[in-house]
Formats: structure tokens, sequence, C-alpha cells
């Protein structure tokens, strides 16, 4: 069985780029259920010495205002219940918003491993945003920049153990 790592995030905090950095051109569409493939992306990741399968919770960003809560819980928990691991991430630069702590309510109920990336941190101006993290309660924040290529080698530090 391939492990399988779930990029979890509200809209715009980076999770696609992230997703292409470690898929690249290597994206395969497997799953043809309906509905999958529009929501759900999935990639064959590359990091280092690891070989993983990754999903992109994607299509968050087409859905209006009011639908979009509801919406992200569910594509989040369908995520969820495809991973091995999830790595949610939030913006750095943003700090924590209410979103985020609508997702890390719901990976703190589930008992999958959590890797918590703060993103966009490149040039020290996630700093605070990271400290801030902390609050999820879902252990210490990686500060990323997916856009960068910063912190691959520390991601690749907290999944070598579990891949
Ligand atoms: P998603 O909605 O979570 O999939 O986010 P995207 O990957 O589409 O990225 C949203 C925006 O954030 C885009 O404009 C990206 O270029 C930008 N972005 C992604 N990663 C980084 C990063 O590490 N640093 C900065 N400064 N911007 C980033
Ligand atoms: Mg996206």
């Amino acid at each position: 069985m391939t492990f399988t790592l779930a990029i979890i995030g509200r809209p715009n905090v980076g999770k696609s780029t992230l997703f292409n950095r470690l898929v690249g051109k290597r994206l395969a569409l497997v799953d043809d259920t309906p509905g999958v493939t529009r929501d759900l992306r999935e990639g064959a990741a590359r990091l280092g010495d690891l070989r993983f399968r990754v999903i992109d919770t994607a299509g968050l960003e087409l859905v209006t205002d009011d639908s979009l809560q509801g919406r992200m819980r569910r594509l989040t928990e369908r995520a969820i219940g495809m991973a091995d691991a999830c790595l949610f991430m939030i913006d750095a630069r943003a700090g924590v918003t209410p979103s985020d702590e609508i997702l890390a309510d719901l990976l703190r109920r589930r008992d999958v491993p959590v890797i918590l990336a703060a993103n966009k941190a490149e040039g020290r101006a996630g700093e605070a945003g990271a400290v801030e993290a902390w609050a999820l309660g879902l252990g210490e924040p990686l500060p990323l920049s997916a856009e960068h290529g910063e912190g691959m080698a520390e991601l690749h530090a907290r999944l070598a153990p579990l891949v």
C-alpha cells in the first residue's frame, strides 16, 4: 500500500503550490469516481528518497463565501479519510484565521498524524504567524515556503518516520 499524504487547508494558503512542487509533472488522475478528480487532485510525490501519494484539496476557490465553510469541511473530511497522514497548511503571513481553527478542530478529532506547516514563511515574514500556530494544538509548526522551496529538508525529516 502506498503511503498517502493529504494537504489540508483553507483556500489560498499555498496547498497547490506545494502539491506541484512535490509532484512536478508526475500528476496522475487515478480515481475516476465522479467528483473525486475534480475536487481532490492526486499525484505521485517525490521528496528526496521518499515516494508517496499526495492529495490536494482543490476546488474550494470556486465556491461562494456562504457555502465555503461547509464545503471545506466535507471535502477535508473526505481527504482525511483517504490519508495516512495530513499536512495541515496555514498562511504564516496571515496568521491563524477562523477557517484554520475549524479545520484544526476536525484534525484534532481524528487520530491521523498531522504535520502543521506555516507556509509563506520565506524571509522571516512568517515568524509571528508560525509562533501563533502553536495555539492550534497540533504540535510544532513547520515553517515552509512552498513557492521558494524552503523548509523541504525539515519536511523530509518530519515525513521520513511516517512514510
Ligand atoms: P491553495 O488555494 O491553498 O491551493 O493556494 P495556491 O497554491 O493556489 O497559492 C495561493 C497563492 O499563494 C498564490 O498566489 C501563490 O503564488 C502564493 N504562495 C504559495 N506559496 C507561497 C509561499 O511560499 N510564499 C509566498 N509568498 N506566496 C506563496
Ligand atoms: Mg489549490
